[in-house]
């Protein structure tokens, strides 16, 4: 099974300004198309951190889909593009096409009259000055384009926007094109009221060494008062087995629903 993994940049996440909710999104999107994220890395709007996590991750063979997150916009803080150029080598440069993009949704989005001129600020020529070797994915949602870049080996690296809707936009493109030929997980789900979870140690114990295949969490609402016992595999049989060993095992309590 391919997996993934994914580096949120950004101060204000750090900072506890903003719920990172992009990184929530994409996991459960990556899940459902076969490509689980192994491992989500935050860094703030800092060169080092950004160049170190992507090398990190670049450097794990078994990560085959790399999303760095956030920082592709105008400001001096957006450093992702800046970063992404050092981490993997490659000289920054001015790409026509994103320019002119730019221009054209600032026409579009009537921009141009308020600004008194279509042509680019410092600010937009820095949003084109882009890591030679990276394959321009569509940001219909905004300025930004969304990178690939090519790791070889079937491994890709993606920048995308921090703007939660701009981030999905790209990712959809994202994921016709390079996430395909994976297959997500099966999911099933026991939910229990006022069940005690040390009730289910020894059972989970036993089905863990018995269906290794099959991944098993209990996961206890605070607000529903409802625990949850989730089980994922990619073999679905395998998983409703898992399910039925359960409710057979566990006498005391009976699932709701
Ligand atoms: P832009 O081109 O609009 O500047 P960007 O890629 O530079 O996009 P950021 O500047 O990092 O993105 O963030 C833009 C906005 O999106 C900010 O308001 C930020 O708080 C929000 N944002 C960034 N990262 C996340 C995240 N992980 N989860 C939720 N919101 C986020
Ligand atoms: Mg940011």
């Amino acid at each position: 099974m391919p997996q993934s993994s994914i580096i949120v940049v950004g101060n204000e996440i750090l900072r506890g300004f903003t719920v990172d909710t992009n990184s929530n999104w994409l996991a459960s999107r990556l899940f459902q198309c076969g490509y689980q994220v192994r491992v989500i890395t935050t860094v703030g709007d800092v060169d080092e951190d950004i160049v170190g996590a992507i090398h990190d991750h670049v450097a794990r063979a078994e990560l085959s889909r790399i999303f760095v997150c956030g920082g592709l916009g105008p400001t001096p803080d957006d450093r992702t593009y800046v970063a992404l150029a050092r981490a993997l080598d490659q000289p920054l440069v001015y790409r026509r096409e994103v320019g002119a993009q730019m221009q054209n949704l600032m026409f579009i989005r009537n921009m141009a009259a308020s600004r008194g001129t279509a042509g680019l600020n410092a600010g937009n020529r820095r949003m084109a000055m882009l890591p030679e070797g990276a394959t321009l994915v569509r940001n219909g949602a905004g300025m930004a384009p969304g990178l690939a870049f090519d790791l070889e080996q079937d491994r890709y690296l993606f920048a995308l926007p921090g703007v939660p809707h701009e981030l999905r936009a790209v990712y959809e493109d994202i994921e016709v094109r390079y996430l395909t030929g994976s297959r997500g997980d099966a999911v099933r789900e026991l939910h229990y009221r006022l069940a005690p979870e040390s009730m289910f140690h020894d059972v989970m114990r036993d089905l863990e060494r018995e269906y290794p295949d099959v991944s098993l969490g209990s996961y206890p609402q605070t607000e529903t008062r409802e625990l949850i016992l989730r089980a994922s595999g990619p073999d679905s049989e395998r998983v409703d087995a898992v399910i039925k060993a359960i409710r057979d095992r566990i006498r005391q309590y009976s699932p709701v629903g």
